[in-house]
């Protein structure tokens, strides 16, 4: 699997105690990540229940929006823990990528 610069993350910021996190991509795209969006389409089967059809957004209250920790997982994907102790949800880059929130981004989506 090559990288792909879409989907390549070179640099995460994420200061601590904010509710929002920005994730540099390799083709030059600064990732926009309100931890409301982040936390509210949290990829795992618990949050998201049976597999299969689109990612349902789930309300979060304030602590479960504060992240704790991120880890990289290989080279595709990142682990999120959060204030909470939720811990489960992988955020694979293409996921990422989808999910970005800056004003380009947003501009593109369907609402
Ligand atoms: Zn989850
Ligand atoms: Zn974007």
């Amino acid at each position: 699997m090559s990288p792909h610069p879409k989907t390549t993350c070179v640099a995460i910021r994420s200061p601590r105690g904010a509710r929002i996190t920005e994730i540099d991509w390799a083709d030059g795209h600064k990732g926009f990540y309100p931890h409301t969006i982040l936390r509210g389409y949290c990829p795992c089967a618990a949050c998201q229940g049976h597999a299969g059809g689109p990612l349902s957004f789930i309300e979060t209250t304030d602590s479960q929006r504060e992240l704790d920790d991120i880890a990289q997982i290989g080279n595709y994907a990142l682990q999120l823990t959060w204030f909470d102790g939720h811990a489960s949800g992988i955020y694979s880059y293409t996921f990422l990528r989808a999910l970005c929130h800056c004003e380009t981004c947003r501009g593109s989506q369907a609402p």
